[in-house]
């Protein structure tokens, strides 16, 4: 038998969701392993959030965000997710980031003894608090380091989960206890020696954030690749609102990947232009360049396919360097390190895939449907974004499922809830090397795939068409990983897979267009 860890509460992921309950899970006594496929925390969509997160406009009362964050939902978000969020979410921002965790938010320019509130598409008033550019940088950053220092943690870095366990599939021993799906933790892959152990748990919190790397072009980084939504998938859990993944209108095309160009260059007044220098969005929307975000990126797509270009551009030249410099410092620098100096010439840009806004469907508690098992952040389909999320909603909702998620686990194993460790069968490994070069284009034929077929703009002929190349694709996968060296690089692979195929079958069962998923036909 392979020597398991056992743990109170086990969290999947060191983004701001597992944080933010791994913190209050530990904090109400209970012993919290968090594991992390991560070497760095870079490799967190929080880690790269720029705008800022929701706290509390001037005279606002919580109606009004709900009323913001309905009208962006498109008809689909839940009421009651709203409300909770409004209510809970200023009171965890001031107790949690300001006053506990000291997160160095922006004063107002104003009175520098309040802070600084800016206004986002599709807010009413301004309410939203920021560090510079580099907001989600902030806050990972002190939360982390706190929540390594604090006793009752321990984290685990290097770590791939790699499946979770039922107590029906994987259990060696009668398991009568149990409703038939119930999880009592994970198989974890240690990166560094290739070994595969289990940690066993009371509760289990999955934080694994987004899946925009299933798609060509990505504000995310390379590790959202859906792996929670698949391994929930796997267990039982409920998926929903897959179809709903909505695209950046301008993201920097650069050789490593793309970075997120934040919306107030545009606001700030960025023209988007084509290689000719020409303005062009007016074509597709009254306002032209200052077009709403699903519409600009849809515009930019079109663009790019009639004209066979690679990117469009967004010029911001004509404001005064200095100026540029000292409002975009992270954008100013990210694009100097790729040659490119945006206060001489214009950025490329492309629509990037940039969130999720279904998932694993959860309640106000971030439970799921399969008992012991909760899911909270980006991973999990709360039904606050409905069809479409509201600008910087993000970080906010994951401070507040996490939390709770980490307040009711504790409470659940404070009340003695029924728990015992049990067997689990060993990880048989199979001995073959994976070749790269089938990873690395599999990798690629689903990207090209999701970003010509089920992207921005979806018709029954192209999803028809990718269902054809992704199932096929699929079938391989599975025989491919049934025989080889187990890796991280595969386990994503297995993962992205089965996430695009969810992505997919929502999005072909959608026939309406309606908030981010937009259909021709
Ligand atoms: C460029 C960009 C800008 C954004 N700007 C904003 C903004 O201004 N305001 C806002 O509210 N939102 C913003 N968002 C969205 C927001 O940042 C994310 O939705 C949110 O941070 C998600 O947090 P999370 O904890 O759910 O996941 P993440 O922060 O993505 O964390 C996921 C964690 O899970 C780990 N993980 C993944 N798979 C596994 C596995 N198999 N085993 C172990 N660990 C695993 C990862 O390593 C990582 O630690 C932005 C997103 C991006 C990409």
């Amino acid at each position: 038998m392979n020597t398991a860890i056992k743990t109170d509460i086990l969290v999947i992921g060191s983004g701001l969701g597992g944080l933010a309950a791994a913190w209050n899970a530990a904090k109400r006594g209970c012993q919290v392993t968090l594991i992390t496929r991560a070497t760095e925390p870079q490799d967190s969509n929080t880690y790269r959030a720029q705008g800022g997160i929701i706290y509390r406009g001037h005279g606002e009362s919580p109606e009004q965000l709900v009323a913001d964050i309905l009208s962006a939902g498109a008809g689909l978000s839940s009421p009651e997710a709203a409300t909770l969020l409004s209510i809970e979410g200023p009171r965890l921002v001031k107790e949690i980031l300001i006053d506990e965790l000291h997160v160095p938010f922006d004063p107002s320019p104003e009175n520098p003894s309040e802070l600084d509130l800016t206004s986002e598409a599709g807010h009413s008033i301004p309410r939203i608090i920021h560090f510079k550019d580099k907001t989600g940088f902030s806050i990972e950053k002190a939360f982390f380091e706190r929540v390594q220092a604090h006793p009752n943690v321990k984290v685990i870095a290097n770590a791939t989960a790699v499946d979770l366990l039922t107590a029906s599939h994987h259990s060696v021993e009668p398991t009568d206890v149990y409703r038939p799906l119930t999880c009592v933790g994970a198989y974890v892959l240690d990166q560094t020696t290739g070994k595969i152990f289990s940690i066993l748990a009371k509760e289990t919190i999955l934080a694994t954030g987004g899946l925009g790397s299933v798609f060509l072009h990505t504000t995310n980084p390379t590790g959202a690749r859906g792996d929670g939504i698949a391994m929930a998938y796997r267990a039982g859990a409920r998926c929903i609102n897959m179809q709903y993944v909505q695209f950046h209108p301008t993201a920097l095309l650069a050789p490593d990947g793309c970075f997120l160009i934040s919306e107030t260059v545009r606001g700030e007044g960025g023209r988007v232009v084509d290689r000719q220098g020409k303005e062009f969005m007016q074509k597709f929307h009254p306002a032209g360049s200052l077009a709403p975000r699903d519409v600009a990126a849809r515009a930019i797509y079109q663009t790019m396919i009639e004209s066979g270009e690679p990117c469009v551009y967004l010029d911001i030249t004509h404001k005064p360097a200095e100026q540029l410099r000292e409002r975009f410092p992270g954008i100013y620098a990210v694009c100097m390190e790729r040659g490119i100096d945006l206060t001489r010439e214009p950025i490329p840009v492309v629509p990037a895939a940039h969130y999720s806004c279904g998932g694993i469907a959860t309640d106000d508690w971030g439970r799921t449907t399969v008992d012991r098992l909760r899911a909270v952040g980006e991973v999990a389909c709360t039904g606050l974004h409905g069809a479409n999320r509201l600008a910087s909603t993000s970080l906010l909702e994951c401070l507040v499922w996490g939390t709770r998620a980490g307040e009711q686990s504790a409470k659940r194993i404070h009340g003695g809830n029924g728990f015992y460790f049990p067997q689990i069968s060993d990880w048989r490994y199979e001995h073959e090397a994976a070749d790269p070069a089938l990873i690395s284009q599999d990798w690629l034929t689903i990207q090209h795939t999701m970003w010509n077929y089920v992207g921005l703009i979806r018709s029954e002929k192209r999803l028809n068409r990718a269902m054809r190349v992704l199932r096929e694709l699929d079938l391989e996968i599975a025989r491919f990983y049934e025989k080889c060296e187990i890796s991280d690089s595969i386990i994503g692979l297995r993962n992205g897979i089965l996430t695009a195929l969810l992505i997919l079958d929502a999005a072909d069962q959608a026939r309406e267009s309606r908030g981010c998923h937009y259909r021709i036909d």
